[in-house]
């Protein structure tokens, strides 16, 4: 088991400051043969994109309603990898790390509605950038599609990696099989695409490649649609650590509430859609915290390669990050849509409020 040791360099003209070796603290703290440190990953060289290219568009950073020239066709479903069986099956929420050794992965959800175009938080993307902070975007089908410069940014970054949060941000707590391949493999497909893209762009900066990770949107499954996940090659990832990004409670409080929830192996879960009220101020407050308590940053794919997954067999009922809501919704849709036209699938998509 390996974990890359980010030390790399960033055209001073592009970002303001050089990454650091953000895992040297957790590292050194780990004196195990689990975790190894990698030779140090090239940035993405400075003329794949300029520096005007990443700052923040105007009115780029908002969610807002789609309109007919924002019309994006869903791309042939990509195909299945391998299923995914034993230890990394399930619902997975922390991982059990070896002794002494501190890593957390920072999330963020890139979640997009059928009638929308979600936001681009720039500078949550400038700050990990800046201070050399891996994480781990789970990004809908349709946002990578809406937002093709960004996603291939995004994707030619080894800072990041790219995780699959459905096509559409659909519920998926009711969906069968054939709904779920559909969610799955489309938006895989998409991320595809921007890896394909992100390497046409920027040769040096090929993505490396790291485990399929898929994120229920608003964390809502059933045990068949998890099995679903599964069997499509998705190593299904949910978290232990819920900022509150979506409530309007500032950025202390999102940094408390990453602070109280904490520990070692921890998947903690923001928004970098828009979604978050205060994501984007709450975010060096809760790097600095978190720095300061003597933890390093991992991407889930690294988190999970530093130690055992701890997987549930259900997505959350009770706290923290309760469904319920959702899943009652969704069944409700989907049994009423059932009984006015049983030949068909059911849609178990919900209008819900800015969730996971
Ligand atoms: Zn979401």
């Amino acid at each position: 088991m390996r974990i890359r040791l980010f030390a790399r360099r960033r055209p001073s003209s592009a970002l303001p400051r050089p990454r650091r070796a953000v895992l040297a603290g957790a590292l050194l703290a780990a004196s195990t043969a689990a975790v190894t440190a990698l030779p140090a990953v090239a940035a993405p060289p400075a003329q794949c994109w300029t520096p005007e290219s990443y700052a923040l568009q105007p009115g780029e950073r908002t969610p807002r309603r789609a309109t007919a020239a924002d019309r994006v066709s869903q791309p042939p479903p990509a195909v299945a990898g391998p299923a995914v069986t034993g230890p990394l099956s399930g619902v997975i929420r922390r991982v059990e790390l070896p002794k002494g050794v501190k890593l957390v992965a920072l999330t963020f959800d890139l979640c997009e509605t059928g009638g929308q175009v979600a936001g681009y938080d720039g500078p949550i993307f400038d700050t990990l950038r800046k201070e050399g902070v891996p994480a781990t975007f789970f990004a809908g089908g349709k946002w990578l599609e809406t937002h093709p410069q960004r996603a291939q940014q995004i994707a030619a970054d080894p800072l990041f990696e790219i995780g699959n949060h459905s096509w559409d941000h659909a519920n998926l707590h009711a969906a069968d099989d054939s709904r779920m391949s559909q969610e799955i493999l489309t938006a895989q497909a998409a991320i595809g695409a921007a890896k394909t893209a992100s390497v046409a762009a920027c040769p040096a900066a090929a993505p490396v490649s790291k485990l399929s990770l898929f994120r229920f949107p608003y964390g809502s499954c059933s045990a068949a649609s998890l099995a679903a996940a599964n069997a499509n090659g998705e190593v299904v990832i949910q978290w232990d650590v819920v900022s509150g990004d979506p409530a309007d409670i500032g950025a202390k409080a999102i940094a408390d509430n990453v602070m109280r929830q904490v520990r070692p192996g921890s998947i903690i879960v923001m928004h970098a859609n828009g979604n978050g009220k205060h994501t984007r101020e709450g975010l060096p407050l809760v790097i600095a915290r978190l720095r300061a308590a003597g933890y390093g940053f991992a991407t889930v794919s690294d988190l999970i390669a530093a130690g055992k997954p701890v997987a549930a067999s259900s997505c959350y009922i009770d706290h923290p990050g309760d469904t319920a809501r959702y899943d009652k919704a969704a069944d409700a849709k989907a049994a009423k849509a059932k009984a006015a036209a049983p030949a068909t699938h059911a849609s178990a998509d919900v209008a819900a409020p800015a969730a996971q």
